[in-house]
């Protein structure tokens, strides 16, 4: 048995998704004839509340064009420091908008609004001026911890007050709105633009959607195009993300109910620790006593999968592929290399 918790991206294609990819009808989405993108694109922007949406190939590159769009050369962009778009995004701000990064701390992904207010610079004959404001929710490195509405409110006032503007990162943003109890369109609401992944949680093989305003998505389509990101008959993946948001949604409460469990499970065995506060969606971060590579290596040639992220610490995602078995069968090996009988 191979139970693999190494991301959320592993999903395969449901059965649902293979049917839907057969029955897509297709077009050229480069001509601006492909039905199926259009209709999810829309069904998208809807969900989320914002006029229009772009689906495109992955969530760096809508990203990466998000910050394209938002900024001029030279601009200041204030962003987390353990972000995705800094950590895993190669660069991507230097290279492509030409920005500079202004790195903030947190608490779990969670930056202090005050702290955020304080680092706005206006543009001057010396300084760049801070046009954006970057948030990453649910926060990946901090183990899947969401930004509390009242925070992102907070955010919001900061952004209106210094005329900057607010793009969320929003990877597992489904997994925020499952986690807090609301509408997706209510965090989406906080911010100008948002981009969120199909190929997580939401169990598609491919793509994310960067949703905007019209006219910020107009110019990011001229953004994808340049960066090579334009696809053809795209609807055979746009058909399998219609079926991720409209089927994959709701199951999201599963992954985390599961999380908590294993959390659980794992917290009852010696030389592991769980961080509790970091337990709020799809991710358990495990602190080791010994080299957490060593329990990888170990774990995995019994099957089980997953990454170190420090020295000390192992990650472990939850997704649709590992239910109620995998779960028991990770617990089982866990127990098993701690040295404690079942
Ligand atoms: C996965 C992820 C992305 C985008 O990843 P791609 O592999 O480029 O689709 C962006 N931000 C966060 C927080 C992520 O976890």
């Amino acid at each position: 048995m191979i139970v693999d918790l190494r991301s959320d991206t592993v999903t395969r294609p449901s059965a649902e998704m293979y049917k839907a990819m057969a029955e897509a009808p297709l077009g050229d989405d480069v001509l601006g004839d492909e039905p199926t993108v259009a209709k999810l694109e829309e069904l998208a922007a809807e969900m989320v509340g914002k006029e229009a949406a772009l689906f495109v190939p992955s969530g760096t590159m809508g990203n990466q064009i998000a910050m394209a769009v938002h900024c001029d050369r030279g601009d200041a962009v204030l962003i987390e420091e353990e972000a995705h778009m800094i950590y895993y995004e190669v660069g991507g701000p230097g290279i492509i908008s030409n920005v500079v990064t202004w790195t903030l701390p947190s608490d779990k992904g969670i930056m202090d609004p005050a702290v955020v207010e304080s680092h706005v610079l206006k543009r001057s004959l010396h300084t760049p001026g801070t046009s954006l404001l970057c948030l990453e929710n649910t926060h990946n490195r901090g183990g899947g911890t969401i930004i509390p509405l009242a925070t992102m409110a907070a955010y919001q006032d900061v952004a209106k007050r210094h005329g900057m503007k607010i793009h969320l990162d929003g990877a597992r943003v489904f997994n925020a709105a499952v986690g807090l109890g609301v509408d997706v369109k209510e965090i989406a609401s906080k911010v100008d633009t948002v981009n969120f992944c199909l190929s997580k949680g939401l169990r598609s093989p491919v793509g994310s959607l960067l949703c905007g305003p019209a006219d910020f998505i107009e110019e990011a389509r001229i953004w994808r195009k340049r960066l090579g990101g334009g696809m053809r008959q795209a609807g055979i993946l746009a058909a399998c993300g219609i079926v991720s948001l409209t089927q994959m949604v709701d199951r999201l409460a599963d992954d985390h109910r599961r999380t908590r469990s294993l959390a659980q499970s794992l917290s009852e065995l010696p030389g592991l620790t769980i961080d509790w506060d970091r337990v709020q969606t799809n991710m358990v971060l495990v602190g080791t006593e010994t080299q957490a590579n060593e329990w990888t290596e170990r774990l995995h040639e019994k099957g089980v999968w997953c990454f170190p992220v420090a020295p000390k610490r192992l990650r472990l995602v939850l997704h649709a592929d590992v239910d109620d078995h995998g779960v028991a069968y990770a617990v089982e090996t866990f127990r098993a290399l701690a040295g404690v009988a079942a």
